[in-house]
C-alpha cells in the first residue's frame, strides 16, 4: 500500500510540475512573440517615412537645378545618404523579426543554382572595379539544388558585399561553388583584412561589429551575417569560416542534400 500511495504522489507531484512549468513558459513565449511582433511592426512602419524623406530630397535638388549651393547639395547628399543607411537597416531587423516569428516563409523550389550564382555575382562587378578588386568564379556546368532563390541570392549578396568591404583595393574575391554530392556549398573567398579568431564566434551575432568605427564608416550596422545565418538555418545549412587577419576569409555554406 505504501508503494503505490509513493507511486501516485511521484505521478500526481510530476504532473503537478510539468502543468506549473507549461503555465510558466506561456507568458515568456508570449511576451517574446509580442516583442518580435512590434519589432517587425515598428519596422515595417518606418519604412515610408524614410522612402518619404529620400523622394522629398530627390525633389529639393530637381526644384533647384542648378542654383543650389554646393553646401546645400553636400547636405543634400549626406542626408539621402544616412536615409539609404536606415532604409537597410529598417529592413534589416523587418527581415530578422519576421523570420522569428515564422511568419516569414521561404518558398523552397528545385533549380539550376549555377546560372543564378553567375548573375549575383555579376551584379558585384562595378562594385568590385571601383576598388580594383578581381572578381572570379569557380561553378560547374550545372547543379540542381533545392532552395529559396530569393533568399539564398539575400545570402550571396551579403557574403559577397563583405568581402569587397573588407578587401582592400587591388584585392581578389572568389566564388565557388562545390558540387559535392552528400554536401553542397557555396563558398565566398577574399583576400582582405580577416578576423581575429577571438571575432569570429561573435560575428553572427546582431548589432556585432569588429571595428565599430571602421565599419561604420562602411555604412553597416552589424545585421548582415546574422540575416545569412537565419537563412542557412532555414536550409538546413551552416555557415563555416576560416579566417586569417591580414591574410583573408572564407566563407563557405554548406547545404545537406
Ligand atoms: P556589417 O553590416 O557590419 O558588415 P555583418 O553582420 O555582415 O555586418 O558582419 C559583422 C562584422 O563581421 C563586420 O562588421 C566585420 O567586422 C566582420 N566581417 C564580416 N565579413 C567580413 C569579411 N569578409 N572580412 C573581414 N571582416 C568581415
Amino acid at each position: 500500500v505504501f508503494s503505490v500511495i509513493l507511486i501516485v504522489f511521484i505521478i500526481v507531484a510530476i504532473k503537478l510540475s510539468s502543468s506549473m512549468s507549461k503555465k510558466a513558459m506561456i507568458p515568456i513565449q508570449q511576451t517574446f512573440r509580442q516583442q518580435q511582433q512590434f519589432l517587425a511592426d515598428a519596422s515595417h512602419e518606418l519604412r515610408t517615412p524614410l522612402s518619404i524623406m529620400n523622394t522629398s530630397l530627390d525633389v529639393i535638388e530637381l526644384e533647384n537645378g542648378e542654383t543650389i549651393t554646393p553646401y546645400s547639395k553636400e547636405v543634400v547628399s549626406d542626408m539621402k545618404e544616412e536615409i539609404g543607411r536606415m532604409s537597410r537597416m529598417v529592413q534589416h531587423l523587418l527581415l530578422l523579426a519576421r523570420s522569428d516569428i515564422g511568419s516569414d516563409e521561404f518558398e523552397m523550389s528545385t533549380f539550376d543554382i549555377v546560372p543564378k550564382l553567375r548573375g549575383w555575382v555579376q551584379a558585384f562587378e562595378g562594385v568590385a572595379q571601383k576598388k580594383a578588386i578581381t572578381l572570379r568564379t569557380m561553378l560547374p556546368k550545372t547543379l540542381t539544388v533545392k532552395g529559396d532563390p530569393e533568399r539564398l541570392k539575400q545570402l550571396v549578396y551579403i557574403l559577397l558585399d563583405n568581402a569587397i568591404k573588407y578587401t582592400p583595393e587591388g584585392g581578389k574575391v572568389d566564388v565557388g561553388l562545390d558540387p559535392n554530392p552528400r554536401q553542397w556549398r557555396i563558398i565566398v573567398r577574399d583576400s582582405g583584412i580577416g578576423i581575429a579568431e577571438a571575432d569570429q564566434p561573435r560575428i553572427f551575432d546582431r548589432f556585432y561589429r569588429v571595428e565599430k568605427h571602421r565599419s561604420r564608416e562602411e555604412g553597416s550596422a552589424g545585421l548582415g551575417l546574422a540575416i545569412a545565418k537565419q537563412i542557412a538555418i532555414a536550409h538546413r545549412a551552416s555557415v563555416v569560416l576560416e579566417s586569417e587577419p591580414g591574410k583573408g576569409s572564407t566563407f563557405s555554406v554548406e547545404f545537406p542534400v
